[in-house]
């Protein structure tokens, strides 16, 4: 590969990919996704893609096998807490997807009320410093068992009285006699990059994809919104349109009472929000989806 394309690590298949690979889309970029392979070539841009299992990525990012990558926080924090990096990957920004939950699970019988009940306990997990580091602002001494998969079966088999996983349903647990009674750590998939200084080319290009993100971070909840409304309600209206900027005004022909309202939402249109417009007087409410947006 060449030294002055990007590259970019993701995960091969599982949860964090779709996502990965609707980003990247979404940024204009094809990725042609074999199913052995371990390199993407992007057509649109000198954009190289690695195909890994999540748990590497902060580590080939890190060590410079890559120089971006999507990974979720939980596995991202973990690895940092652990400290096996002199420089660990630095956090850019976080994408919006891929939104989980590692929490405590307790089995169904204990009445837990409160976290000091773990005192003394052992705890299942595959997130050891993450869980350590809250216990530990819990001011509770437990012990932390390491394990790497089925976590969940670790209290049926006397390995630990509670485990610490990801949840997303809570079906798994409750399977296992479980239930969530804390949340440890919130997650999402998030773009990490390497420390060292990009050669200029690496840097614009690096910089170029990162405000295509932004672009379709920005316009994921946006959209425009056009109605009529009597002229006395326009500043009612724009006051209460949810994250826009200064709307457009626009006459209506042959109506000087009326005028049209035009206006960028930033922040998620519901059916309330247009029934509260009409309160205020809008008629004709049009929603429209906003494809792609720079700022
Ligand atoms: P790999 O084979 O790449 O090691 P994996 O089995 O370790 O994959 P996945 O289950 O694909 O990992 O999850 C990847 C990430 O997706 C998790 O670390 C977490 O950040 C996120 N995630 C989102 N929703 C969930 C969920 N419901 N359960 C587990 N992880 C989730
Ligand atoms: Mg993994």
């Amino acid at each position: 590969m060449s030294e002055q394309r990007l590259r970019i690590a993701i995960q091969k298949s599982g949860r964090l990919s779709d996502g990965s690979f609707d980003l990247l889309k979404s940024c204009g970029l094809s990725v042609s996704r074999g199913r052995d392979k371990l390199y993407g070539r992007v057509q649109e841009m000198p954009i190289d893609i690695l195909l890994l299992r999540d748990d590497d990525i902060p580590e080939f990012v890190a060590d410079d096998a890559c120089d971006i990558g999507i990974i979720g926080q939980n596995v991202f924090e973990e690895e940092i807490l652990n400290e096996s990096h002199e420089a660990p990957a630095e956090e850019v920004m976080k994408l919006g997807f891929a939104h989980c939950r590692l929490m405590l699970a307790a089995p169904k019988e204990w009445c837990f009320d409160g976290s000091l009940m773990l005192e003394g306990k052992r705890i299942a997990t595959s997130y050891p410093a993450l869980t350590r580091a809250w216990l530990a602002r819990q001011g509770v001494n437990a012990k932390v068992v390491m394990m790497k998969g089925s976590v969940e079966v670790a209290p049926r088999l006397k390995i630990a009285d509670a485990v610490c996983d990801i949840v997303s349903t809570g079906a798994t647990l409750d399977a296992n006699g479980l239930k969530p009674v804390a949340t440890v750590f919130e997650s999402e998939a998030v773009l990490i990059r390497n420390r060292q200084e990009f050669s200029p080319e690496k840097q614009a290009m690096f910089e170029a994809l990162l405000k295509r993100i932004k672009g379709v971070m920005t316009s994921k909840d946006a959209k425009y919104v056009m109605m009529n409304a009597p002229r006395s309600a326009v500043p009612a209206i724009t006051e209460f349109l949810p994250g826009a900027d200064s709307p457009t005004i626009l006459e209506l022909a042959g109506n000087p009472e009326k005028v049209a309202i035009h206006a960028v939402c930033r922040e998620s249109v519901f059916w309330d929000t247009l029934e509260e417009l009409k309160k205020l007087g809008a008629s004709a409410i049009l929603v429209l989806p906003i494809e792609k947006m720079m700022a």
